[in-house]
Parts: structure tokens; sequence; C-alpha cells
């Protein structure tokens, strides 16, 4: 199924790419990165920048550098830098010897900063940030200049080395470039280039007290790195001013930056920060609580990870803001899933079933194949006995006209197995629940025989009481019920936002044959939806499977419904 024309032609960037290459505007070198900020871990958002990133490099015989832009050392931690690399290694990619951050260039950019101050571009204030706030002005209003901004080239460089030296505590004094306090894009308004900060960094530990801000760290990691395309989302078009204003004035090696609109999917947020709130108000387990749109939840709860670049290249890259349908996100899981997971069965609410003319002590080994999609996928062995279990939605007393699965005096068909006949029903007497339906099979119906033939309407799932092991089963719902939960007039409080149905825990059984299966391994449960065994808490003795998807296409209907 195609969801977009732009599936065979090429995007803008790769058009962009392509100029440029013919032209030779770089020497004919095509070389991106992706720089993720290590204050948090990476959501399905950038995915879409990793495979935008690294596709383009391999798709132009290029190179793509992972960096990690380190510059804020009060939000960061090695526990993510730890993750993000875990998360790009999983989606497919690889940075070979290209691992980069920021926080190597800080020599370098301490120098570039002692650079712009010598030719009179950069100054020290004292202002306040309350007093820098206001002085700034607003984008209908003019800045003011600060009373320290045309202080001697001396002065600068004396004050600069003593913030690096630590006698100035945080807020009080910054470094600044000295651009135009009128200018129409506020970026230029003197942007502050060095804080304060007395802080302790992941990586450089307590050699640095001032560190150099994201924006004049960012566009000067990507020419000390020779990036040729410098790929970012649409916020920093704003930005690109302030960045070549920078280069140029160091004169340093340009790269072209270029941005795209970033992934809103709906039903979930894509902004660290507020992933962060809900790990920490304990909205979810973590993380990787299978609910997150983070690629080590998606991974817990058993998105493939061709699944996601599929989706990544679905939805294409464009020049304007959109949101794309969890649904397409879904739909593509499914297919993949569809053509690469062992058929199972599982029964997660389970009623009794006995059958009553089969013999008591009898059991026997039913042939079931693994996946109908992949011949090569083998087959397997299921048990088979008087006493089954079946899921409990499958049997109604009084069922309509439509229901064909089992009533009273129906047949079925169990899968791989023979047609039941559902002969009585018994009740608790208290509660009226039912509790077992006794049944009878009829012995020449067996799957694979001459007579399986017969029709009879419905085939279930079901599984042998004896020899079906318990499980527990988690069932998984979008994680907010609103449809745009980044929107904060709809959700001013993401926690009472949060879908109190988003996880179910039930305790179910699964075939024999699922003992063998190990953390991370995925299923479609026959009739249930796609599965997978939880990579933090699965063991053979207390298995335990996260809800994937269900097996309810929503995005295949509505591309039919508006074709
Ligand atoms: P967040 O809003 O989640 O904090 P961020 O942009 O601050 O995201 P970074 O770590 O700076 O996070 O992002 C690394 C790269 O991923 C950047 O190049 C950024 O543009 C890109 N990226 C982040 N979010 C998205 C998104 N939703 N869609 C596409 N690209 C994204
Ligand atoms: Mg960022």
């Amino acid at each position: 199924m195609h969801t977009d024309d732009s599936e065979s032609s090429t995007n803008f960037i790769q058009n962009i790419v392509e100029e440029d290459l013919k032209t030779k505007k770089f020497e004919g070198r095509v070389h991106t990165r992706f720089p993720p900020e290590p204050n948090g871990y990476l959501h399905i958002g950038h995915a879409k920048s990793i495979c935008l990133n690294f596709g383009l490099a391999s798709q132009y015989s290029g190179k793509c550098n992972l960096r990690f832009d380190d510059t804020n050392p009060s939000k960061e931690e090695e526990e993510y830098v730890k993750a993000i690399m875990e998360d790009v290694r999983w989606l497919g990619f690889d940075w070979e010897d290209r691992l980069h951050y920021s926080s190597e260039y800080f020599d370098q950019l301490y120098e570039y900063a002692v650079r712009l101050i010598e030719k009179g571009k950069a100054y020290v204030d004292a202002l306040s940030p309350e007093q820098i706030r206001e002085y700034r002005g607003t984008l209908t209003e003019p800045g003011q200049n600060s009373p320290h901004r045309d202080s001697s080239v001396e002065e600068n460089l004396d004050l600069f080395a003593r913030m690096r030296a630590g006698e100035f505590a945080e807020g009080e004094r910054v470094l600044r470039a000295k651009i135009d306090m009128a200018s129409g894009n506020l970026n230029l308004r003197d942007p502050v280039l060095y804080r304060v900060l007395k802080v302790a960094h992941h990586r450089t530990g307590d050699k640095w007290c001032i560190y150099p801000m994201y924006d004049f760290t960012h566009g000067q990691s990507d020419s000390l790195e020779q990036i040729t395309h410098s790929i970012c989302t649409l916020e920093f078009e704003d930005h690109r001013p302030l960045y070549d204003w920078f280069l140029k004035e160091l004169d340093i090696y340009c790269p072209q930056q270029i941005e795209f609109a970033r992934l809103n999917l709906n039903y979930t947020i894509l902004s660290k920060r507020k992933l962060l709130q809900l790990v920490q108000e304990k909205h979810v387990s973590g993380w990787n609580d299978p609910r997150m749109p983070t690629l080590s939840g998606m991974r817990r709860r058993g998105y493939p990870p061709e699944a996601i670049r599929d989706f990544c290249e679905r939805i294409g890259v464009a020049k304007s803001n959109s949101t794309v349908d969890f649904a397409l996100l879904e739909h593509c899981v499914r297919e993949d899933l569809n053509k690469t997971s062992p058929r199972v069965m599982a029964v997660i609410r389970p009623l009794k079933v006995v059958i009553e003319n089969y013999p008591e002590d009898q059991v026997e080994e039913l042939t079931a194949e693994n996946n109908p999609e992949d011949p090569g996928a083998g087959s397997r062995t299921i048990p088979f006995s008087r006493v089954l279990y079946i899921e409990r939605d499958d049997f109604m007393e009084d069922p309509p006209k439509k229901f064909f699965r089992l009533g009273p005096d129906r047949e079925v068909r169990l899968k791989h197995a023979y047609i039941i006949k559902c002969e009585r029903v018994v009740k608790d007497e208290k509660t009226g629940e039912v509790v077992e339906l006794r049944c009878t099979y009829d012995p020449d119906t067996k799957s694979g025989s001459s007579m399986e033939g017969r029709k009879v309407k419905g085939t279930l799932h079901w599984l042998s009481a004896a020899h079906a092991q318990p499980a527990e089963v988690r069932l998984y719902n979008h994680l907010f019920l609103k449809e745009n939960p980044a929107d904060e007039k709809e959700c001013p409080d993401l926690g009472s936002s949060v879908n109190p149905d988003s996880l179910e825990i039930v305790r179910g059984f699964i075939e024999p044959f699922l003992k063998g299966a190990v953390g991370g391994d995925r299923f479609q449960f026959l009739r249930l939806g796609y599965f997978c065994a939880d990579n933090e808490s699965f063991t053979p003795e207390a298995p335990v499977f996260n809800r994937t998807v269900t097996l309810r296409d929503t995005w295949a209907k509505i591309v039919k419904k508006s074709t």
C-alpha cells in the first residue's frame, strides 16, 4: 500500500544534496550528523531525524556522525548517552568511528570566544538575567544596549578569563555577542555565548565552570566536523542567521543548514521535557515503559526497528508542520509483524471447556504451522486433551445471529484441531456466571484430514488446560485519551490527561511452545494481536508478554474509505 506519492520521487532535502553534488559545492562530499542532547531518551521524532541523516549518508556514499550536544551539564547524564547509542544501533545505524561530543570542542570554543572579543564582537555583561530579558525588547519593540556593551577589548578579555577562573557566581557575568539590539530577529540581539555554571560535566568533570550556550556550540561543532548538510527542525530557521554570523566572524568552514518539519503524532507527546515529567511523576514505569513513544519503550513493546524505519520513509520529509496519525505507525508495525512473527495460541481470559466424548487420559500432539505468510517458518505441535480453555468472549449464552463463535447447540472449529459442539452450560450456583462448557467433538473433523472441509462459521483459538502455562499479559492502549496532548490549552496538566486504562494486566495462559521464548521475541497470538516477550522481566517460569498491537488495522480502513 502506498500512503504518499513521495515514495518513489526524491524529497526536497535529497534535491538540495543532489544539486550540491552536481555543482561540487562540498567537493562532492555528503557528511551529515545526528546531534542529540543527552538529556533524555530518544523518541520516535528522533527516529525521523536519525533515518534522514544516516539515510542520506548511505544513499549518497557519505558519512554520518553521532554527536552528543552536551553543553548543559545540569540536565545531562551518562545514562542518557548510553541509552541513545543503544537506540541508534537498534534502529540499524552505525556511526563507525565517528562518535563525537560537543564537549570535545570546549577548548576550541573558548578560543573562538576570545577571538570574537579581540575583534570587538563580544563583551562580558554584568546585567542580571532578568535585566538581560528586559533589555532584549519584544517582537514589536527594539531592545536597548547594555551599559557594558562598549567596554574595551582588554577589559573584556580580562573579565572573560576571570569568568573562566571561577571568580564570578552564576548569573553575575555572561559573555554576549555584539550584534544588533534592534534586529528584527531576536536571536541576533546580543545573544549570550557563555554562562557561569558551577556544575561538573559528565565528560569534562570540574575542568570548566563556564559553559558555551547551545547556539554558540552547535554550528561551530558542525563546522569543526566538516559537516556538509546540517539538517535540523524548523524552530532553528530563525537561528540560522546567528550561526552564519558566528561562522563568518570566525572565518571558518560553513556547512549548509537545512530545516525540515518535526514529526508530530496524535495521542502522544514528543518532548523530552514532558516525557521526563511522566517518568518523574511516575505516570509510567520509566523511559522504557511500553506506552512511551521512546525508542526503548517501542522496543520493549515489540515494535520492530524495520517497521519504524518504514514509517519514517512513508511520512516523508516536508517543510511545513503537520500531525501524523498514530494508526499509520501501528499499520507499519503490523505489516512487518505479519510477515515475520510466528503464530501461536494464548488464552487471556479463560473459560473451561470439557470435551465429554474425548478419553480422559488421551493427549494428541497436533501439528500447527508457525506462519502461513512464511513457508520457511516450519511447524510445531500442540497438545489436545479432554479439558481445554477457550476465550471467555468467544462464548455467548444467548448469541445474536451474526455471532459466529460458540453458543448452546452451536458448532465451531478449534484451530488446528476438531469441530466441537456446545451441549451444556455449567453455571456458578450463586452468581449465575458461566464457569464451564460441556462439549462434544467430532473425531472425523481433525484439521488436515479428509473431513476437515466440513464447514462451520467460526474458528477459535484454545489451549489444553493441563498443558497451558500461566502468563502475565499486559494490554496497552494510548497513553493519552486526548488527540493532542501536546497542546497545553487542551491539556494544561499532563498527569491528569494520562489515560487511566492505558495499561490492563491480565493473567492468562500460553501454549507450552512459548516456554522457549526469550525476552524480545515477537509472536502473533491468534485472533488476539501481536505480543512481545517483555525484555525486562520475561522468564520461562514467569512469562510476561506485552501487547504490541491489536490485529484491527484502523489505518488500512481509513485509507480504504478515502480511495
Ligand atoms: P525535544 O523537543 O524532545 O526535547 P530536541 O530537539 O530538544 O527534542 P535533541 O536531542 O536536540 O532534542 O534532538 C536531536 C535531533 O533530533 C535534532 O536534530 C532535532 O532536530 C531532532 N528531533 C527532535 N525531535 C524531533 C521530531 N519530533 N521530529 C524530527 N526530528 C526531531
Ligand atoms: Mg534540542
